[in-house]
C-alpha cells in the first residue's frame, strides 16, 4: 500500500493542431475523444490525470497538442 500524494492535473487539447491520430484516446480513453465527425480530440469527463500518465499521453500525441492546462495547478503563468 501506498499513501503517496498523486498530483492531478488538467488536460487541454489544441485542437488546432491535432490530428486526430488517436494515440491519447488509446491511452486515455477516459479521458480523451476524438470526434468521429471533426477527426478532432477532445477532452472528456474530468480531464484529470496523474502527473506521469500526462507527461506520458503528452509524449505519445505525434503534434504535441496536448498540454497541461495552467489553471489548475495554479503554478504556470504565461502570459
Ligand atoms: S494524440 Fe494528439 S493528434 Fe492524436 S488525437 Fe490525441 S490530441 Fe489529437
Amino acid at each position: 500500500m501506498s499513501d503517496q500524494e498523486v498530483e492531478l492535473v488538467k488536460m487541454v487539447v489544441n485542437q488546432d493542431v491535432c490530428i486526430g491520430a488517436g494515440q491519447c484516446e488509446m491511452l486515455e480513453e477516459e479521458t480523451f475523444l476524438v470526434d468521429d465527425d471533426t477527426v478532432v480530440a477532445g477532452v472528456i469527463g474530468t480531464g484529470l490525470l496523474p502527473m506521469d500518465r500526462a507527461q506520458k499521453v503528452i509524449g505519445a500525441c505525434p503534434t504535441q497538442a496536448i498540454s497541461i492546462s495552467a489553471g489548475d495547478s495554479g503554478s504556470a503563468e504565461e502570459e
